[in-house]
């Protein structure tokens, strides 16, 4: 892997013939394609010294997996002969093609792909961004406190406990539940589950949104004895009164209900600075950037791409798609880098693995029509497997580390 030189010895004057924005799963991948592809002179903008596998998130949270295991310096990922400039950015001008920098200055591309993730809006709940990381108020959606989720847990033995999923689009639209049933399994496991009510709340009227897993989760749920909240979210917390409001949009009541434990998932957008961007789709109220959904290139500025969770794509936003997008839009760059118009195409392709015990996982896998596209196709997609957790816990991030981040896999 790279030795990346210094931020401090990479020069950002002249015009770069590609700037990535995001060294995350998205920015990576494509990066690492388009040097395999003996693409010279691309940039990374990427602020951040650590790089995160983000799926294991979810296992950190219900004690399956330590937090260590999900981190790499961002250094040791950085495909060899990848200029690295250790910026934040903070504005595009798509017209004169240039990035603006958190320190101030300007850099200059040819082609643009828009990869700096998703932003979290811990104040888009009220109350939410005081409580969250205190008294017993955690979330598996940020490193600091996905290992609090399991001290919580663990610690519980009666009382209620809460899991919510917000009413924006989000990363992973799997992980909210998936933590309510790693924790139920356990207390089922201490023979305490009786003693808790474990409640979910989904904005949703549906538990999942292809019908098969839906169903497979209502009886997932059922078991554990979880009471499911459809079409509902919570509207506000009291951290210090351990109380929150869930607001029923399908009668528009709102309940206050004491927690002993409380799983919050804030809402979610693109970050401040996307959405006041020229990039930003006007039909996405979180201003995620605008895409051709199969060629992930911008409708109105053709050197431009996106992809992974910023980009307005009407699938869930999960690693699994990045891990499809990024060969496409490393192809149709080419394609336009050589004068041809975009050739390849992404049909919608993602995956959430639902965890669904603590050794068991459903692998449920689609595309923009919502149709299952398994990829072990003679394994039945709707029953819960401990292969598939196994294949999750142990197989999935040696193949993002070594194959995806590399633009192997
Ligand atoms: P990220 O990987 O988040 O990377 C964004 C990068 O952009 C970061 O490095 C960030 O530092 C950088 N950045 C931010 N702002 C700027 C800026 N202004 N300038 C430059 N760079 C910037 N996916 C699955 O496939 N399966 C799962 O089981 C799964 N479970 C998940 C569980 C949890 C709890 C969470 C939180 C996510 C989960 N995901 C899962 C989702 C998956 O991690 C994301 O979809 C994926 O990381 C998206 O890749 P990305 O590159 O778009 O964003």
């Amino acid at each position: 892997m790279a030795t990346t030189p210094s931020p401090a010895d990479t020069p950002i004057s002249g015009r770069h013939r590609v700037a990535v924005v995001g060294g995350g799963s998205a920015g990576i991948s494509v990066a690492a394609r388009l040097r395999r592809a003996g693409v010279t002179d691309i940039t990374l903008i990427e602020p951040s010294d650590t790089h995160w596998y983000q799926p294991l998130w979810t296992l950190v949270g219900g004690g399956q997996a330590p937090l260590s295991t999900t981190r790499r310096p961002e250094g040791s990922v950085i495909p060899d002969g990848v200029r690295w400039v250790r910026s934040r950015a903070v504005a595009v001008d798509a017209e004169a093609s240039t990035v603006r920098l958190s320190g101030g200055d300007h850099l200059a591309y040819e082609y643009l792909v828009m990869a700096p993730g998703i932003q979290l809006d811990w104040n888009g709940v009220p109350g939410l961004a005081e409580a969250v990381g205190h008294d017993v108020v955690s979330s598996n959606y940020t490193p600091e406190y996905a290992p609090r989720t399991w001290d919580l847990i663990k610690r519980m033995r009666s009382g209620t406990a809460v899991f919510t999923h917000p009413a924006t689009p989000l990363k992973c639209g799997g992980a909210p539940q998936k933590i309510a049933y790693l924790a139920a399994d356990h207390w089922r496991k201490q023979k305490v589950l009786d003693g808790i009510r474990v409640i979910l709340v989904i904005p949703d009227p549906a538990m999942f949104k292809v019908p098969a897993w839906s169903h497979v989760l209502e009886k997932v749920a059922a078991r554990y004895g979880i009471e499911v909240r459809l079409r509902s979210e919570m509207t506000g917390v009291d951290g210090d009164a351990r109380q929150l409001t869930l607001t029923d949009h399908s009668n528009g009541t709102r309940e206050t209900i004491g927690y002993d434990l409380l799983h919050a998932v804030p809402p979610q957008s693109a970050p401040d600075w996307v959405k006041d961007s020229p990039l930003a789709d006007s039909a996405s109220p979180q201003g995620f950037v605008a895409a051709d959904k199969h060629t992930l290139q911008h409708p109105h500025h053709d050197n431009v791409f996106s992809l992974g969770d910023v980009a307005n794509l009407p699938t869930s936003k999960t690693g699994a798609a990045v891990r499809k997008q990024a060969p496409v839009v490393t192809a149709n760059l080419l394609d336009v880098m050589n004068g041809r118009p975009p050739s390849h195409r992404y049909d919608g392709y993602t995956s959430c693995p639902l965890v669904t015990a603590r050794d068991r996982m459903l692998l449920a896998e689609f595309d923009y029509d919502l149709n299952p596209t398994p990829s072990f196709p003679l394994l039945d997609p709707f029953k819960e497997r401990r292969t598939m957790w196994a294949f999750k816990r142990y197989g999935l991030p040696p193949i993002y580390w070594r194959g995806m981040l590399t633009g192997r896999l």
